[in-house]
């Protein structure tokens, strides 16, 4: 079945907005961030809440909800405004993302993965050393690539994952790109590729060797090679429990020529980045923020007797209910408290304290969505996880969050409790 296309902008007019996950009076946003932030409710709520089954049915990709995006101009959220972007910050758009995965876990998690192509280059390589002439370079070549997503609503994704290691940042990645004149030849296999099949560009982490080279993370570059090249093809099925239509599939790239000016990043750039800018891991958060909203508004909504397409049964006034609500809000506040505090310190060089509440944030938010979510059903009842209502798709898409490489859920604990207990270079020996 495909999703109601429907007019996006008389479909926002129509709607009573829900009030932001975060205030900007109380969190201290600025109106312009406000404005961002306003932008990507208005569309999640008006028009992707009422697509989102459909592309969860039928674990298709939301193709309609990203022309939306592009109209709107959040393709280019983060591409800095001197390049014809929106110009975001990092805070500005993890709080946009929470209020898009509010509504659609499936279009935040690949908005993800677009934006953060743009916001690595952008404000994060800013932040980072580069000589005059790589900056220079950079700039020209970034420009290529904003162009094509401001003015023609291109779509980036981000494959790291291979099944090994690497995406858990542990050994160099095995995707190969071997230097030739003009730019490289790639072959390698990356697997869980959300918007496979539909992104125009795949922003590709591998590792550059040339002849007789060993492999090392130093060399990790990251290329956007175009989806329709020779030697990229897409394989294997796609029908997993949640999140069901970033249609992650398994990308093949067989001698691959890509030319250099696909870099989103100049040589050593990224390895610079994943050391010294490590909330930039932290960007498949704000989407699973949103889905812990979900989970609590919806509770509330149907205690009330005001869930749309259900009878309107009031459930409030049960003891019962109301200490599950209590604590379902308990938890919401504290998960919004530390993920709060975290997008917003996220910048180069941050202290050893910052990146343990990065972690913390990271496992708080991942956990405590499918929390969230367990509760909500258990609180509600049966009649609230039939497929007709949202709150189901909530919970299977929720699951999802505390897998994602490489701050899954398991290795923010082993993180925090090696980095809390020793200090950088530290052994027993
Ligand atoms: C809906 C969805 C969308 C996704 N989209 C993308 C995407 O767009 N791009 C992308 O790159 N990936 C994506 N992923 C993949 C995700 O980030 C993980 O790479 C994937 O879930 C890992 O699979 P796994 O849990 O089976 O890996 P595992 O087999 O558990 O882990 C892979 C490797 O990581 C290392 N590792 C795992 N756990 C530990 C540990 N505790 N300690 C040390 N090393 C460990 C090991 O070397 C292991 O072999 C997506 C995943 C999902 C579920």
């Amino acid at each position: 079945m495909t999703a109601q296309t429907g007019n996006s902008a008389s479909a926002i007019d129509k709607v009573t907005l829900d009030a932001p996950i975060f205030d900007p009076a109380a969190f201290r946003l600025t109106d312009e961030q406000a404005g961002i932030i306003t932008r990507a409710r208005q569309l999640g709520q008006a028009v992707f809440a009422a697509r989102a089954a459909a592309y969860d049915r039928d674990a298709t990709f939301p193709v309609e909800n990203y022309a939306d995006l592009h109209r709107a101009g959040l393709l280019g959220v983060s591409v800095p405004k001197q390049h014809g972007g929106l110009g975001a910050d990092y805070q500005t758009y993890a709080l946009a993302a929470a209020e898009i995965g509010r509504y659609c876990g499936a279009t935040a998690l690949t908005w993800n993965m677009h934006v953060c192509s743009t916001l690595w280059s952008g404000p994060l390589a800013d932040d980072l050393d580069m000589d005059a002439a790589t900056r220079a370079e950079h700039e020209r070549r970034r420009a290529i690539h904003y162009k094509r997503i401001t003015e023609t609503g291109a779509i980036y994704s981000q494959p790291f994952s291979e099944g090994g290691a690497a995406a858990a940042g542990g050994v160099a990645f095995g995707t190969e790109a071997r230097p030739v004149k003009g730019g490289w030849i790639v072959n390698g296999k990356k697997i869980f590729a959300s918007l496979s099949g539909h992104a125009d560009y795949y922003g590709v982490l591998c590792t550059e060797i040339a002849e007789g080279e060993k492999a090392t993370r130093r060399n990790t570059l990251y290329l956007a090679i175009p989806a329709k090249t020779e030697g990229v093809s897409v394989v294997g099925d796609w029908d997993p429990l949640g999140m069901r239509g970033t249609v992650s599939r398994t990308l093949l790239f067989k001698d691959v020529f890509v030319e250099d000016d696909a870099a989103l990043m100049p040589r050593g750039v990224y390895f610079q980045a994943a050391l010294r800018w490590p909330h930039m891991f932290l960007t498949l958060s704000p989407t699973y923020m949103g889905l812990a909203q979900a989970a609590y508004d919806f509770t509330v909504r149907y205690l009330r007797g005001e869930v749309p397409g259900t009878p309107p049964v009031k459930r409030r006034m049960y003891p019962t209910k109301q200490i599950a609500v209590a604590q379902m809000q308990i938890k919401l506040e504290q998960i919004k408290a530390i993920w709060f505090q975290a997008v917003t310190e996220a910048r180069a060089n941050p202290s050893k304290e910052q990146v343990l509440r990065a972690y913390a944030a990271q496992y708080s938010v991942m956990e405590g969505a499918n929390e969230l979510a367990a509760l909500a059903i258990r609180t509600c009842g049966g009649q609230a996880m039939l497929k007709s209502l949202p709150l189901e798709r909530i919970y299977r898409d929720s699951r999802c969050g505390s897998l994602m490489l490489p701050w899954t859920a398991e290795l923010c604990l082993d993180r925090i409790g090696r980095e809390a207990l020793y200090e950088s270079g530290e052994t027993d020996d």
